[in-house]
């Protein structure tokens, strides 16, 4: 039987080269989940590797400081973004850090992003944005991501990407792909001669109810996988 690690490295391995496919991830970006045997060390996809094809074996095992638990490949640069957040938020399973171009030019034009399509309602506590444009690298400028995150789903980083969490993998991916779709459809409304109609308070939790169950989820990550088996992106 397969373990737990290696099921979670398969997932974590999908889930990046997913992103990548949909432009979410690019060159850079990585995803990573809390091993299932110690919830102070984490699995992420490694620096070097290409993020369109990443496979499970060639991802890492690194604790909440940063090292890396095996003599494995290299982690991200970025890799205090995910840790510092994990050391914050005990609810936090997945962390994902993505270049999403729609919803990282709100960051730039300073517009706050606010749910206004069904899945976008996840959103609803609203989306912070850390104001610093630079490369998360150290535990210090990480804690302060991590502070402006706080108990949101996602934060945007000022002219950089964008952090995104989930309760596990999917839910992570999940979420990443509503961040960019909500951002697109706020920006396509916000063309449009008219003013804007976010969700209420009470339509927000309604949906919320509505859309966050793991079927829901779980049909969304089908519909990503068998997609990306077809167009080549998945052995
Ligand atoms: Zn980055």
């Amino acid at each position: 039987m397969i373990s737990e690690d290696a099921a979670l490295r398969e997932q974590v391995a999908t889930a990046v080269r997913l992103l990548t496919a949909e432009g979410i991830m690019d060159f850079n970006g990585h995803l990573s989940v809390r091993a299932p045997d110690a919830p102070d060390q984490i699995l992420i996809n490694p620096r070097r590797i290409s993020r369109n094809a990443v496979l499970a074996k060639e991802i890492v095992r690194v604790d909440l400081r940063n090292r890396p638990v095996k003599d494995e490949l290299e982690p991200p640069s970025e890799t205090p973004l995910h840790t510092a957040i994990y050391r914050q938020r005990a609810d936090v399973m997945s962390v994902a850090h993505i270049h999403p171009m729609i919803a990282t030019a709100f960051s730039i034009a300073q517009v706050p992003i606010v749910p206004v399509f069904t899945l976008g309602c996840i959103f609803g506590d609203g989306v912070p944005v850390f104001n610093k444009p630079d490369l998360i690298r150290s535990d210090q400028l990480a804690d302060e991501l991590a502070e402006s995150l706080g108990n949101a789903r996602a934060a945007l980083m000022y002219g950089h990407g964008a952090v995104v969490v989930g309760e596990n993998v999917e839910a992570c991916f999940n979420a990443c792909i509503w961040f960019e779709e909500n951002a697109k459809k706020l920006l396509a409304a916000r063309q449009m001669n008219g003013a804007i109609k976010p969700f209420t308070p009470e339509e927000i939790a309604r949906l919320k109810k509505q859309m966050w169950q793991p079927e829901v989820l779980r049909k969304t990550w089908d519909y990503y996988v068998d997609k990306g088996k077809r167009a080549g992106v998945l052995d």
